[in-house]
This record gives C-alpha cells, structure tokens and sequence, in this order.
C-alpha cells in the first residue's frame, strides 16, 4: 500500500517544507516531489502542517491510585489521544505490594492488548530493589526497556525512594542506560508542614501542604547526584520557575532534561480556590503567577510537554466529604487536549507553534524514551505517524477524556482540526473521527518481558 501525503508543509529539522511524503507499508519511504501516478492513495493536506504523531510521555490509565480506580482504561484513553493526533501513549506500569515487576507488566501489557487504538509504551515503576529485583530490571534494559519511574514522595503509598536509593539506582543502572524519570517533591520538607494550623476543608490549602520549596530542593538534590554519577535524568512535571531555571542552567554539565504539563501553565492556583476547587486537586499543586514560568517555556525550556493525565471519575473526586482535603484524589485528566493546549504557548506565531508541537510532542519524547528509531520525526525508514493539522478548524471545546470525568480545561476552546491522523501508515482517523472505532490497531513498543530471557 502506497500513501501520497502532498502539498502540506511537513515539519522536519526544525522547519516547515513544502513536501511531499510517500508512505509505503507503513513507513516513511520518500519526502520531496513525488508522482501522484505512483501512490494507491492521496491524501490532501493543502493549508495544513503535516507534524511527526505525538507522544504523550506521562499518563496513568487502568490503574488503581490510592483508594479508586482511575476514569480511563486504555481503550477510552487511546481513543481520545489518537482522535487528537497522540499515535503513542506513553504510561505507566507500577510494580504493587507483594508483587514483581513481570507479573506487574504481564497485567498491563494484558489489559492494552486489543483495546488500544493508538500504540503504548510503559515506563517501569519498580518499588522494591532486591538483589533479583535488580537483575530483573537489567535483563528489562538490555531488552529495550529504558524509562524507569521514581518518587521522592509518598511514603504512605509505597513508592517513596530516599535519595540514597536513588544514588545507589544511579550508581547501578544508569550505566546500563536507563532513563531516570524523577517526581521531584522533597518529602522531608512536606512533612515538615505545620498542618496544625491549616484549614484542611479548603482545597487551596493543597498550595500550603505541598509548597514550591519542596520541589525545588528535589530537584536540586537529585540532580546533584544524576550529575554526579552521570546518570540520565528526566524530572517529570516541573511547575516551578526556580526549579525549570536550576534545570536550565545546569543542563550542559549532563543528560538533563525536563516536562512540564498544560496545567501548570495556563491553569493557576486561583482554579483551587473554587467552590469546586477539589477536581482540580493534583501534585504538584497548581501554583500561582505563572506568566514568568510561561515565559521561559515559550522559549523552548521544556524538552517534553506532557499531560500527567490521571482521571478521576467524577463521582470519586466529588464524594470528598469537605474535611480533610488529604482524602481527595490527587490527578486530572489532560490527555485529549495536550496539543490543543500547548498551541497556546506559541498561538499567536502559529508556524512556531506547530514546531513547537514535533519538537515538544514528538521528537524530544520519542527520543527521551528510547524509540527514537521508530518514532519522533518524519524520516525515511521511520514509522509513519502523521498528523494532518489544520490549524483554521472552527473554535470547539476541548476534550481531556472521553471518560466519565469532568472537564479540567473548562471554558478551553481550539481551533485545531485533525483533517487525517495516520498510524503506521494506515488513516485511522479523518476530521477527528476514528475510521475503525471497533477495531484497535495500536501495538506495544517494547517487547513482551516473557520473550526476553530472564536471569
Ligand atoms: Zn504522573
């Protein structure tokens, strides 16, 4: 099967070209002036960008946090990302109590098969280091598993590392080539907090038990030890101004890199503060003046723009009792409206915003993850997942989830079409719409653990 995408201007090497782009197979076979003669289908992009498939590198779907159950299950949640031009949805597998990292991944890998419409890949989340959990986890690095997920929060959840630990993890797997993905908030300093004093029954209080100090200092310490150990570090969901620029700055001693999440953008603290202020409970906290923190990312700060999705049902978030605001469900949904928001950053230059879309939404996450050589841009050989995007679509809400949560982009609209998203070569949605909705085509990346051999 021979696609001609042709007269869009494709995104490649940090510019817009007018290009052609023959897919052939489901890869990424000729860009520049192809015969229409040749191909079996044409696909017309005139007036749209022709972007690399997005990648959302933080998600947590099917998933049990705390005391419920998340919103989303893969199918529902790689519904809304492929119908929004997310071709890979990036999440989470947690080893849990009792439990072994395989037996962990066999669950999830389970539940994505058949139900995904757009293809996943799974960042590790292992919570207990044993000798043999150790070897596991380098027999899971040498078989293309990359991205390990760490804490320095959440004691009472069972996923805290001390920064000893994550030295030693450092000292240990960083030279087999795992990519540390760090949540930096420090948990000394947020038990720190006098709650004493604190009125628990107002959601903004969250900004109190949870402040900016404590993701600073994380940031500061774990970075130290990455730098030191030149361990590959990714620090998840910055919010801060001070934490973004100790990122910055530091960033050509090692292997830095940072996200940030639409949230912590164009979403203040003002938004806890609502009668409802609860649904917009998450960690980091939404925080406030966030117009220099906009400012710096507008300049490319980030590598990864990311959503942090994490769906509560609307039922769930809203049964908190008013008390205790330690008992609400801490996440909101983001996935659907990652590149409708993100356009925001750059709308009014809506060329740099479509870069700003392959670099931030494609490139640096697939490279960050380890699939750089499927993924990420539109090159030859190279998987062909492309997005469509007519930027002068009629203004329409935004959605984060097709599940049963609430909207936390309330009041967001875009102007974004997606005219043809393509997985692998094939059109799997036209103007928004799944062509296939009953039949998921969407493929883990990684290998199954149970092919790899296990020491
Ligand atoms: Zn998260």
């Amino acid at each position: 099967m021979k696609t001609l995408v042709r007269n869009g201007r494709v995104a490649l090497d940090g510019c817009l070209q007018p290009l052609d782009l023959l897919v052939v197979d489901g890869r990424i076979a000729a860009l520049g002036r192809v015969d229409a003669a040749s191909a079996d289908q044409v696909i017309e992009a005139g007036g749209c960008y022709v972007l690399p498939g997005f990648i959302d590198f933080h998600t947590h779907v099917d998933d049990q946090i705390g005391a419920f159950y998340l919103a989303d299950g893969y199918e529902s949640s790689t519904r809304v990302a492929l119908e929004n031009g997310i071709t890979t949805l990036c999440t989470f597998v947690t080893q849990g109590p009792g439990e072994t990292l395989l037996r962990a991944m066999a669950r999830a890998r389970a539940k994505a098969e058949g139900q995904s419409h757009c293809d996943v890949l799974w960042h590790l989340t292992p919570t207990t280091f044993s000798p043999a959990d150790i070897a596991t986890l380098k027999v899971l690095l040498a078989g293309g598993y990359r991205t390990l997920k760490l804490y320095t929060t959440y004691k009472n959840a069972g996923i805290f590392a001390s920064y000893d630990l994550i030295e030693e993890l450092f000292q240990s797997l960083g030279p087999l080539g795992s990519q540390f993905l760090v949540h930096c908030e420090d948990d000394g300093i947020i038990d720190a907090v006098e709650v004493a004093g604190l009125d628990l029954s107002k959601a903004f209080t969250h900004t109190q038990l949870r402040p900016e100090a404590a993701e600073v200092v994380a940031i500061q310490r774990v970075m130290e030890l990455a730098l030191t150990h030149r361990a590959s570090l990714h620090v998840v969901h910055v919010s801060t101004l001070a934490g973004a620029r100790l990122l910055v700055a530091n960033r050509p001693q090692g292997d830095l890199s940072f996200e940030t999440c639409p949230q912590y953008l164009f979403l203040d603290e003002t938004w806890l503060a609502r009668e409802d202020g609860h649904r917009w409970l998450c960690s980091p906290p939404l925080r406030g003046n966030r117009a220099p923190f906009l400012d710096l990312i507008r300049q490319g700060a980030a590598d990864i723009i990311a959503t942090d999705h994490c769906p509560f049902c609307s039922r769930d978030k809203d049964s908190w009792d008013g008390q205790d605001l330690r008992a609400v469900p801490n996440g909101m949904p983001g996935l659907g409206s990652l590149p409708h928001v993100t356009w925001k950053i750059w709308e009014d230059d809506p060329d740099r915003a479509a870069l700003g879309l392959a670099t931030h939404l494609s490139l640096n996450p697939a490279l960050r993850a380890g699939v750089g050589h499927r993924k990420g841009a539109l090159r030859t050989g190279l998987d062909a997942d492309i997005v469509v995007l007519d930027p002068k679509g009629p203004q329409r809400p935004v959605r984060s989830t097709a599940a049963d949560a609430y909207e936390a982009f309330a009041g967001f609209t875009s102007p974004l079409a997606f005219r043809h998203v393509l997985l692998r070569g094939e059109t799997r949605v036209r103007d928004g719409q799944l062509t296939q909705p009953r039949a998921p085509t969407g493929q883990p990346l990684q290998p199954s653990p149970s092919t790899l051999s296990m020491a």
